[in-house]
């Protein structure tokens, strides 16, 4: 099954909270990554099985804009 449409929504809602707005997901190794149209954040999705399972992290998607530890999904 597919996961990373779901991933890529649930990026891009806790982005929109932020006031952050993405540009399209482009791949990236095994997951994708996208970064606002204003003020050039990142956010990127994982789907792969890591030892915490997906992951959406990046810094447009942090509260602070300082990069930490990716946000751990449940899957
Ligand atoms: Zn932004």
């Amino acid at each position: 099954m597919d996961e990373m449409p779901e991933l890529l929504k649930r990026a891009q809602a806790l982005a929109e909270a932020r006031n952050h707005r993405l540009l399209p997901f482009m791949r990236r190794g095994r997951g994708k990554e996208s970064r606002c149209v204003t003020c050039a954040r990142q956010v990127y999705v994982l789907p792969d099985p890591s030892p915490i399972g997906a992951v959406i992290g990046g810094d447009a998607i942090s509260d602070t804009g300082i990069r930490k530890l990716p946000v751990a999904v449940k899957t």
